[in-house]
Parts: C-alpha cells; structure tokens; sequence
C-alpha cells in the first residue's frame, strides 16, 4: 500500500515537472537546452510507473512489456537531452524508436527462451548498465565538456550512481528470490521506491537551476563580450580586472594597446565585410599569442587590448614584439577573392600599473605611446615615457613608468 502510494507521488511529480520541462522549453531558442527531451523523459518514466501500478503484481503481458521498454527509454530520453544541453545535436525518436524495437524483441526471446524471472533480470541488468555508463559520461563530464559545472556534476554522477547500485542489487536478488523479490511491499522494492521519489523530487529542480544557471552566464557573457571576436569588451576588461586585482599578491599589470595601420583604406578597398574578416583574424592571433592568463579585449573598431598579468617590462615588450611580426607576417584571405591581404599594426605599451581604478590612466598613456608609434611610421611599438603620464588629481592612481 505505502509502495503504491509512493509510487502515485512519483507519477505526479514526474508529470508536473515534464509540464514545465515543456513549458520552458517553448521559451528557449535553439535546442531547447535539452528541455524538450527532459519532458519526454517525465512522461515516459511517468507512463511506466503508471502502467506498473495497473499491472500490479509482475505478469507476462503487453501492458508489461510496453512497461519494461518505456522504463529504459525514458533514461535515454534523459540522456539525449542532457546531451542537447551540452550542444549536441541529436535526434530524440529516431533513438526511442530503435530502442523500443530492439528491446520488445530481446524481451519476447528471452521470456519464450528463458522465463518471466530472466525477462525481469534483463531490466534490472540492462538499467544498471545504462545508469553505470550514465554515472561515468558524467564524471567524464566534470573533465571535459561540463568544466564549468563541476559541483553540479559530481551531484548528479552521485544521485545516478545510487540508481545504478539499487538496479544491481535488485538484478541480484531477481537471480537469488526469482519474481518474489519484485513484490512492491518487500523492504528492497520500499527503499528502491523511496529513493526513485527523493530523485524525483531533487532532480527536476536541478535541472531547472541548470538551465538558470546557464542561462544568467549567457547573459554575464554576452555583457562581458565583443560578439564579433568574443574578446572582452571594455566593461568585461574592466570586471576581469577587479577580479585579477582582488587576489592577494596579484603583481602589477601591463596594458597593451594595438590599433591595426590604415585600416580604414582596408574598408575602403576591400569593403567592410573585408574589414571584419582582419578584425576577427587579428582577435584570433592577439587571443593565441598572449599567455594563459592574461585579458584580451576589442575596445573598439580595430582597436584591441592585451593586459600581461605576472610579466616584467622586458616580457611586455616581447610578447608586443611577437604580436606585432605576427600581423604583419599573416596573410589574411578574404573571403569572395583570391587575393590575400596584409596588414600591419603599431602598439603602445604602458607603464606597469596595479588595481582596477587605475586603468583609465594606463589607457591613456599606451594611447599616447601609440600616438607616438602613428606618427613615427607606424608597424611599430612604442613605450610609454614620463610625458605620455597624465596628471591626474585621483592620488589613487598608481601608476609607474617603466
Ligand atoms: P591609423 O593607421 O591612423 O590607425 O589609420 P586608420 O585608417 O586605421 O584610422 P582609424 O583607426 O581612425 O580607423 C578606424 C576605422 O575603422 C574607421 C571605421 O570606419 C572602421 N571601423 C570601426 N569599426 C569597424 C568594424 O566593426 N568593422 C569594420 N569593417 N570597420 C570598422
Ligand atoms: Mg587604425
Ligand atoms: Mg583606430
């Protein structure tokens, strides 16, 4: 009776939250973050929870084999789905299909080779597999693709692992008891059914903060970000920053900042689109030749900044060596014409400088500095000396010639 009960507010549960999945999913673009696949997911375990509650005790039937089938599609649904969320494109009932297929034959073998007692086996060993294989795509996960959901990871590889546990030990006491260890009031099925409950109260709201959360670094991201050359924009320097100088013992900073030679005869003679295509090289080779660590941004039309964390004067001036040779040693294809074009760029280098308050002022001063490169003939580097300094009245600027 309590097992019943248990497993009425399991479907409700599942139904309620497969009705959201779906709602929020209509108001996701794209892939849906999987959400769509989530739902389907809820009704599927949902359908087979239910169809077990008719079925009652365990007996060879359509109803029974529907049941078995639907009970592992809905953890591929789920599967699928998490898959979507991490962008992956795959298809949901081209998937379901083939497994429904495959699986209503190997139940109708086995029942007419080996007996009811296998077919139900075959669940409990077929689910402890595809939970085993769950738990470890998951903890991979938490290495590879879900870096950024470290935390969120190792709890969801925990809750599947119990799944995966419980599936065994009920595959063992199949082997041991037969169809006897299948009745709903044994102790086995109530700690297996109180567990699938708490899961299915704790793992829909996961989701949906999943999904939040993913949704709110987007938004942080695209804040943050030049959606042309992903680099930061002025505002995500200017946060990145704050953060770098919040560390105990961050060591001063070095502001770079290169503005791409002629680039306006660049849009004149090769067209705009032209001009995008050097910007977004010229992003790519700043962001690869800075080392890890340090903040990459476009500040403006082919204006870009790098700003060298944990560096002295002499790195500074090296690493705006290498990234001025690299532009001008890249040949940039443009695309719609066989020609390659080439650009060139001058830098200016500021003096070092520490905290987030103060870079306005280096800024300014590489600006000069760059000024300075323009007009000397540009494709050069030029540093900032005591006349590029700005007085400023704000003591708080902390900035020192190099
Ligand atoms: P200098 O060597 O003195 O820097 O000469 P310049 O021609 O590069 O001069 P300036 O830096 O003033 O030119 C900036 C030009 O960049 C002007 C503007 O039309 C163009 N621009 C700004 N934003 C974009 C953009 O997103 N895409 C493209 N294609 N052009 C842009
Ligand atoms: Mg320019
Ligand atoms: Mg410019």
């Amino acid at each position: 009776m309590v097992a019943s009960i248990l497993v009425g507010m399991l479907c409700a549960h599942l139904l309620c939250f497969s009705g959201m999945f779906l709602l929020i999913s209509r108001r996701l673009p794209g892939n849906r973050m999987g959400m769509d696949y989530f739902a389907v997911g809820n009704l599927l375990l949902a359908s087979a929870y239910i169809l077990q509650l008719v079925e009652g005790v365990p007996a060879w039937s359509v109803m029974s084999v529907v049941n078995h089938t639907l009970t592992l599609a809905a953890p591929i649904a789920y599967w699928l789905g998490a898959m979507r969320f991490f962008g992956r494109q795959v298809r949901l009932w081209r998937w379901l299909i083939v497994f429904s297929v495959v699986y209503g034959v190997a139940q109708l073998l086995m029942q007419w080779s080996v007996g009811p007692t296998a077919r139900y086996a075959m669940l409990a060993a077929t689910a402890t597999m595809l939970f085993f294989a769950m738990t470890i795509t998951v903890i991979y996960g938490v290495r590879t693709f879900a870096k950024d959901l470290h935390g969120e990871m190792i709890f969801f590889a925990l809750l599947i692992g119990g799944i995966c546990v419980l599936n065994a030990l009920k595959f063992l006491k199949i082997v041991d008891d037969g169809l006897d260890a299948l009745h709903m009031a044994s102790r086995f099925q109530m700690i297996f059914y109180i567990y699938m409950s708490t899961l299915a109260t704790i793992v829909p709201p996961s989701i949906v903060w999943l999904v939040l959360r993913r949704l709110t670094d987007n938004l942080r991201n695209m804040a943050a970000r030049d959606p042309m050359t992903d680099l930061l924009n002025r505002r995500g320097l200017s946060e990145a920053l704050q953060l770098y100088f919040k560390a105990r013992n961050a060591a001063p900073a070095y502001l770079l900042l290169m503005d791409v030679d002629h680039f306006k005869r660049i849009n004149d003679t090769y067209g705009h689109q032209a001009g995008d295509e050097v910007i977004c090289q010229v992003a790519d080779l700043l962001r690869s030749t800075v080392r890890r660590g340090d903040l990459t941004s476009r500040i403006g039309g082919e204006e870009f900044v790098a700003i060298c964390l944990e560096t002295d004067s002499e790195g500074v001036v090296h690493l705006a060596e290498r990234l001025r040779a690299g532009v001008e040693g890249q040949a940039i294809k443009v695309a719609g014409s066989d020609h390659q074009l080439r650009c060139t760029v001058t830098i200016g280098i500021s003096p070092h400088f520490y905290g987030a308050h103060a870079l306005e002022d280096a800024l300014r001063q590489a600006d000069s500095a760059l000024y300075r490169g323009k007009a000397a003939g540009r494709n050069r580097i030029e540093v900032a000396n005591i006349s590029d300094s700005i007085s400023t009245e704000n003591t708080e600027y902390a900035v020192v010639n190099v």
